[in-house]
């Protein structure tokens, strides 16, 4: 399960775009991840450029 701090996030959609299962997208601006989706690779974590996305086991 991943956890983002959408009070700092730019909107620049970087980890949306590195999601391989497309289990992120943009609303109002801010990133909203489908749960059922994520098969919790990390991806996501490592391509915000504020590091706000954090993977919690
Ligand atoms: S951890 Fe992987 S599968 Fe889950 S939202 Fe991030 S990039 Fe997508
Ligand atoms: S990569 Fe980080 S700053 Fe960019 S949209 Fe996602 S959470 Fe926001």
């Amino acid at each position: 399960m991943i956890k983002i701090n959408v009070h700092k996030c730019i909107s620049c959609g970087s980890c949306c775009q590195s999601c391989p299962c497309q289990a992120i997208t943009m609303v109002d601006n801010k990133p909203k991840v489908d749960e059922k989706k994520c098969i919790s690779c990390g991806s996501c974590c490592q391509s915000c450029p504020l590091k706000l996305i954090k993977l919690k086991v």
